[in-house]
């Protein structure tokens, strides 16, 4: 691809995106990291003459807890940003974990999660973490503010809700997720992308019981699928107590639920059997990170 002629405009408010919106429409496209937009336009697959860049908008790269714990952060916050933030670090260790294990390093610095959402590939560790999480997007377009739950983001494949032009403002994690327990399991294809991915996020109550579970199974399907059967099997018990067999049947019946297709990346059947060993190990990774410890365990 030839990106001579191309424009790139840095506007610093939502005012100015709007009017080089209204003033190029379709020839325009909005860019953060560019590590998938770039790619498209370099092989050819799509082509813009201008390019709006989101990184001068105020707030974009701003990461922070609001007063009541929900954890903010900006449009334009990158996966190492995230992998490397200290409040992320200690608010959820497995989160920050799993941002900087992702692709590879260059994509990390550069790649947004909110372009990762907007992009909508459903191999993708992000929508799936986020969704496990009750993560919500807040955004701006055509003179409007809203908030979509992440898992209302995806269509399908490459489609979101998102209108034309609008902005992924800031991502928000609420703190009842953000405190809880979490897992996050993977198995990457050869193309460095996940070719299943499962997040599995428990919260506890006061007495050491599940009062709510969440799990997540993406990138085998073309947006992230809850998976209600886990919440059945679990709310109320003590993770401690779990029995192994549980936690088999979850894998079991989570990958029966989840309609998966034979694609470039393997059978349908094989897929199937990583969504139910993922599945297991992500269950059992979450009981084990909420189990209280008994009064009278001793240390080995
Ligand atoms: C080699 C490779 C490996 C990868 N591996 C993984 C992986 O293992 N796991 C994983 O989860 N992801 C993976 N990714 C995806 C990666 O996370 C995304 O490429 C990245 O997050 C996209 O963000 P960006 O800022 O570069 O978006 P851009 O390329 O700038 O934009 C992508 C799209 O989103 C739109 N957009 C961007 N920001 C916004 C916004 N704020 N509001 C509205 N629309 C917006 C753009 O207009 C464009 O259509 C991989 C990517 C590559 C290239």
């Amino acid at each position: 691809m030839n990106f001579k002629g191309l424009r790139v405009h840095r506007p610093e408010s939502l005012a100015a995106v709007a009017d080089l919106q209204r003033r190029f429409g379709d020839d325009a496209a909005l860019l953060a990291g560019g590590t998938e937009l770039l790619l498209l336009m370099r092989l050819g697959l799509t082509r813009f003459d201008h390019l709006i860049s989101l990184r001068r908008l105020p707030g974009m790269a701003d990461l922070s807890v609001s007063p009541s714990g929900d954890l903010i952060l900006g449009g334009g916050v990158t996966h190492q940003q995230v992998a490397d933030s200290p409040i992320v670090r200690q608010l959820n260790g497995v989160l920050a974990q799993a941002e900087g294990r992702l692709a590879n390093l260059r994509v990390r610095a550069s790649g947004t999660l909110a372009g990762n959402l907007a992009f909508a590939d459903p191999h993708s560790d992000t929508l799936t973490l986020l969704s496990a999480l009750g993560a919500w997007i807040e955004s701006d377009g055509a003179g409007e503010h809203r908030r979509v739950p992440v898992t209302d983001l995806v269509t399908g494949l490459f489609t979101t809700v998102l209108e034309p032009g609008e902005i992924v403002t800031r991502i928000v994690i609420p703190a009842r997720w953000l405190n809880a327990s979490l897992a996050h399991e993977r198995f990457e294809s050869r193309r460095q992308r996940p070719m299943v991915t499962v997040s599995c996020a428990g919260h506890t109550d006061s007495s050491g019981r599940l009062d709510d579970v969440r799990l997540v199974v993406g990138s085998v399907c073309p947006h992230p699928l809850i998976v209600d059967t886990l919440a059945e099997l679990l709310v109320g018990a003590r993770p401690e107590e779990v029995e192994p067999a549980t936690v088999v049947e979850a894998g079991t019946s989570a990958a029966g639920e989840i309609p998966v297709r034979d694609d470039e990346d393997g059978a349908a059947d094989y897929k199937s059997n990583l969504v139910s060993v993922l599945v297991r190990r992500a269950v059992r990774d979450m009981l084990s990170s909420s189990a209280t410890p008994r009064k009278d365990a001793r240390m080995p």
